[in-house]
């Protein structure tokens, strides 16, 4: 046994990921995170966490997780344009929501790229139509609901 092998039957408990480093999945992070505080506040703010590989050839996984710990899916290299997809995904795994919905035609939409290669939330149906730019699905709720959240951010910050 190398001094490297470690006990196979420990598989750790993912971590929380320092962000401070990583401005672009910070970003991402906020992002997201905007749009659960907007319609799903329930399940955010998200974060990633990170499981260690054991094995020296295999590299750690990353997931996009609830704030309680609980996810669904992992990456090996996160990347700023995944983390709504992943965020969408624990959502739906592990919440059994769908999310984010178009209010429209109220169906599930998916993240995608828009025009100038923004992140966005497409809707499919038809010939398909871009939702809103990911952060920005505030906007689209109804005037009511926008306004009580406008006012649940005032009464945050005071
Ligand atoms: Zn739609």
């Amino acid at each position: 046994m190398s001094r490297f092998s470690r006990r196979r039957d420990s598989v750790p408990d993912p971590h929380p990921v320092d962000l401070a480093g990583r401005p672009d999945l910070r970003a991402a992070f906020d992002a997201v995170n905007r749009d659960l505080a907007a319609t799903l506040p329930e399940a955010g703010p998200m974060r990633l966490t990170c499981t260690p590989s054991s094995d020296e050839n295999v590299p750690d996984a990353y997931h996009v997780a609830l704030c309680d710990g609980r996810w669904h899916g992992s990456v090996t290299d996160p990347a700023a344009t995944d983390i709504a997809e992943a965020a969408q995904e624990t959502v739906q795994a592990v919440l059994w929501q769908v999310w984010p919905v178009c209010p429209e035609h109220r169906i599930g939409v998916h993240s995608g790229f828009g025009a100038d290669e923004r992140d966005v939330w497409w809707c499919r149906v038809g010939s398909g139509h871009e939702l809103c730019e990911v952060g920005e699905l505030a906007q689209t709720l109804p005037g009511k609901q926008r306004r009580a959240l406008r006012r649940k951010e005032r009464g945050r910050e005071g």
